[in-house]
């Protein structure tokens, strides 16, 4: 065997042992059936059930699984950034571990890729398994990083995708801490091409998202990819100072033709909350991208391995 896999897939999972069985009885036969010689990159990312157990105990029977193991829980970014790290094929391929993603679509992946398209990317039809209020929170996001992005994001594009060698090794490169993946497929290009597909439900288990951690994402996510929050603030200051002049030459007229007068104090208070509150949320803002740049700065790694099985090369060195 060569050290070296023609296909990657690779899997993050965080308490994923409910759906593993299902996910090897779909995605091997798929495997088998595209003839490539393939590896499946395991990743548990700090699960807290037997599913790092039961990935060594199905490694242990089948070479192509291969298992790496977080030191903790770093999350599904830092996941697919370990698995893209190690792993060796010329194509690599990134899915959920929970069935939402069908592996069958894999090999439409494959022959599209074998035809020459570098970045393959599975594009959801519907968000029908969503909530009303997770679509539309999704639906908001998308048109606010669309307006203040330089970066657009093709539709319905998410982690299910083929990737080159040359795509991955890009991003490898990309250093950032604060990972918004699905921005850095965007950014680092390369002629890509959409497969529709539909989202089922999850086989088994439950997601790992909550509402705050969307939110948090959603943060992450433009604060990483446009300093357009940060500029706008001199355009909102400029404007209000403008406008604190104007009104102050109507007073000085005012005062010269009908003299001095005293009301107003409502429009004073009124004035004076609503911008210490337009200053707050520029000093917030600032805040978000300090916060950011004190991550880069600490050079914290990515994400820390546990364990590795399966690998036939030693490990690189994981400070990533
Ligand atoms: N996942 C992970 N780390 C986490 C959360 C999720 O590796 O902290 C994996 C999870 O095991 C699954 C994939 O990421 O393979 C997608 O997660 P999930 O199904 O919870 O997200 P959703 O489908 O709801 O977006
Ligand atoms: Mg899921």
């Amino acid at each position: 065997m060569s050290r070296n896999a023609a296909l990657s897939v690779v899997v993050p999972m965080h308490n994923e042992a409910l759906v593993l069985d299902a996910l090897m009885a779909r995605l091997l036969p798929v495997l088998d059936h595209i003839g490539l010689e393939a590896e499946m990159v395991c990743v548990d990312d700090g699960s807290t059930d037997d599913t790092l157990a039961r990935l060594k105990a199905l490694q242990a029977d089948e070479p192509r699984v291969k298992v790496l193991a977080l030191s903790r829980n770093f999350g599904k970014e830092a996941a697919l950034a370990a698995g893209l790290r190690r792993a060796s094929g010329q194509a690599v391929i990134l899915m959920d571990a929970d069935l939402q993603h069908p592996p069958e679509l894999l090999e439409r992946f494959v022959s599209l890729w074998r035809e020459g398209w570098p970045v393959v990317y599975g594009q959801r039809r519907t968000r029908d398994t969503d909530t009303w209020i997770r679509r539309w929170a999704a639906r908001m996001f998308y048109r606010l990083f669309g307006a203040l992005s330089q970066t657009p994001l093709p539709p319905g594009a998410g982690d299910f995708r083929l990737m080159d060698r040359r795509a991955v090794d890009a991003l490898n490169a990309l250093a950032e801490r604060t990972r918004f993946t699905k921005g850095l497929y965007a950014w680092i290009g390369f002629r890509s091409i959409a497969v529709p597909f539909d989202v089922g439900e999850r086989a088994g288990g439950r997601s790992g998202w909550r509402l705050g951690a969307l939110w948090r994402f959603a943060v992450d996510a433009i604060t990483a990819f446009s300093t357009l929050p940060l500029r706008i603030w001199t355009y909102v200051g400029t404007l209000v100072s403008l406008g604190a002049l104007l009104y102050a030459a109507h007073f000085f007229v005012r005062t010269l033709v009908y003299g001095v007068d005293l009301p107003g104090f409502p429009s004073l208070i009124i004035a004076i909350t609503f911008f210490a509150g337009v200053q707050l949320i520029g000093l917030g803002i600032i805040g978000e991208y300090l916060g950011r740049v004190f991550t880069e700065v600490k050079q914290r790694p990515l994400y820390l391995v546990a364990e590795e099985h399966g690998f036939p090369d030693a490990p690189p060195d994981h400070a990533a």
